[in-house]
């Protein structure tokens, strides 16, 4: 699509939208209790677009008892597999006939390039309801190999109310992978996007009423993180929380978890993903490529983001240049332009926090090699240019913390034993990824690394058959594949004796 449609196409899309801005609850939208709204911002241009309703603890309570209303009465919970599947496969229908304005709405709201949202989270969110659908009704329980007469059945169960709450970065697609798997296994759910980026799950809402989900079975909150999503992690009615952002977030749910019912909790959080290239590496074209995109795509907004760029000494100065020459080309440009490959930073907020990471890396001695300041700053839009470091110590701030955005760290190493060990010295186990010939190399690397997942010469591949989440403070529990399913159901265990 955004092949199809020129930046003035889109920007005329734009003018003609309208935006929801109210909470979905039991089926309807309505205003914040509080009557309370916040600003929605295009991180384009500075300007508000929409002034959204701001959730609080007392929208969370009548979501979770709409959400406990449904489950309980079945309409959903006890519903046939094969007739969940029918409505998911609905809604992912029902996204994709409207993919054009949910793309608009993403990029207006969260500043990525058009080109992205219409033909990567889009198609991928619509694709994961779809996924999780076809998936729910190929799925068995199991008999016990128990004595004869006794027959003792292991069957799934979903879990209740479920509540998601999601970061700003992908926000309909991190919303899609709780989403997917929540819903088939039978769950009611209060989604919480993120306050940067609330757009896309609040017009959601009517396409899963559309799509035949009954009223209460999906709830969506927007708000802030420390008001309605704090409500949501003490809530005594809410029987898990999957969470996708931050590590310090992640862990305020365990507590919340242990401080009201214990419910279960799942976290996807940060990442500092070594993206290692061996002196054998079979092409370095690709791998600078892959390097490149693999810390800009998204403006370096990505949990995975191969933030740490490990090579060998003996082919770091070559190899870098080749990252740089495509880096250069990777300039940021207005999202609603088809031809853009970076766009804008979430917010002001952020954009400080990126810019102080890039001055933290100069002071502690890291070598700028391109980039490093606010660019397109005339817009009122807030944009950075995509930065490369060379001379890295492991030990920097900028190799250490997640900066979530398009800053590069590289790191030169001795040996593929260094390579491991640096690659390993981080709180976090998202992701890795190693490039080499060498098939020993390959498989000996992809072992050692800690990490969810460890892709061997590529970067970020993968499809919803794979599951997706961290080791280490990167959090537990995965999001994707039929392991994910897992999350959103309790085993239960009924023991029959035969008279
Ligand atoms: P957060 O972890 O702060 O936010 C993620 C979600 O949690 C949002 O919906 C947020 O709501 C909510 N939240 C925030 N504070 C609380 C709280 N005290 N109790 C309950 N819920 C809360 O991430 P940010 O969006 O602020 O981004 C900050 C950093 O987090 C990034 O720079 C990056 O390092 C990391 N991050 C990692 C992501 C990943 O996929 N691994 C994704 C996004 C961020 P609200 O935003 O409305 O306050």
């Amino acid at each position: 699509m955004a092949e199809m449609l020129s930046a003035e196409d889109w920007k005329r899309e734009a003018t003609r939208l309208t935006f929801r801005t109210q909470a979905f609850i039991d089926g309807k939208y309505v205003d914040a209790a509080s009557g309370q709204t916040f600003d929605c911002v295009n991180p384009a241009t500075g300007a508000v677009i929409a002034k959204i309703a701001a959730c609080d603890k007392e929208d969370v309570d009548r979501a979770v008892a709409a959400a406990r209303r449904a489950f309980e009465s079945g309409k959903w919970s006890r519903m046939a597999p094969a007739q969940r599947k029918r409505r998911l496969l609905k809604l992912a229908e029902l996204m994709l006939k409207h993919a054009g304005e949910l793309a608009l709405l993403e990029t207006l709201d969260m500043g990525k390039p058009i080109r992205d949202s219409s033909s990567i989270d889009v198609p991928a969110a619509a694709n994961c309801i779809a996924w999780n659908g076809e998936a729910i009704d190929k799925l068995y329980d199991q008999v016990a190999p128990t004595e004869p007469n006794v027959v003792a059945m292991i069957t799934r169960e979903p879990l209740g109310v479920v509540g998601a709450v999601v970061p700003w970065n992908f926000p309909l697609l991190m919303g899609c992978w709780k989403i997917g798997p929540a819903l088939a296994t039978g769950n009611s759910m209060i989604l919480k996007p993120a306050e940067q980026s609330p757009l896309t799950a609040i017009r959601l809402a009517e396409l899963v009423l559309e799509a035949g989900i009954p009223e209460g079975v999906f709830n969506v909150l927007p708000g802030f993180g420390e008001t309605a999503g704090q409500a949501i992690g003490l809530h005594m009615d809410v029987d898990a929380v999957a969470f996708t952002g931050s590590t310090e977030v992640g862990k305020y749910f365990l507590q919340y978890a242990g401080r009201s019912n214990m419910k279960h909790v799942s976290l996807e959080c940060g990442g500092k993903t070594p993206h290692i290239v061996m002196a054998d590496c079979p092409d370095l074209e690709a791998a600078a490529k892959a390097a490149a995109f693999g810390i800009f795509f998204n403006q370096g907004e990505v949990c995975n983001a191969g933030s740490r760029l490990l090579v060998d000494a003996s082919i770091k100065d070559a190899f870098l240049a080749k990252v740089v020459e495509v880096g250069k080309r990777l300039q940021p440009g207005d999202p609603l332009d088809p031809k853009t490959r970076m766009g804008a930073i979430v917010d002001k907020t952020q954009l400080e926090r990126v810019l102080g990471y890039i001055e933290a890396g100069k002071k502690e001695g890291a070598e700028l090699k391109m980039g490093g300041k606010r660019a397109r700053a005339e817009t009122g839009g807030y944009y950075v240019e995509p930065t490369v470091f060379d001379k890295v110590d492991n030990r920097m701030k900028i190799a250490r913390e997640e900066i979530f955005g398009p800053v590069l760290s590289t790191i030169s190493f001795k040996d593929p034993e260094e390579a491991v060990r640096i690659g390993n010295d981080t709180i976090y186990g998202l992701a890795a990824a190693v490039w080499t010939r060498d098939i020993n190399t390959a498989h000996r690397t992809a072992k050692a690394l800690r990490a969810g997942v460890v892709w061997v010469n590529c970067f970020d591949e993968g499809d919803m058959s794979t599951p997706f989440g961290g080791f280490k403070q990167s959090g537990f529990g995965r999001d994707k594949s039929v392991h994910a399913l897992s999350k959103y159901t309790e085993l239960k265990t009924t023991w029959i004796r035969l008279h």
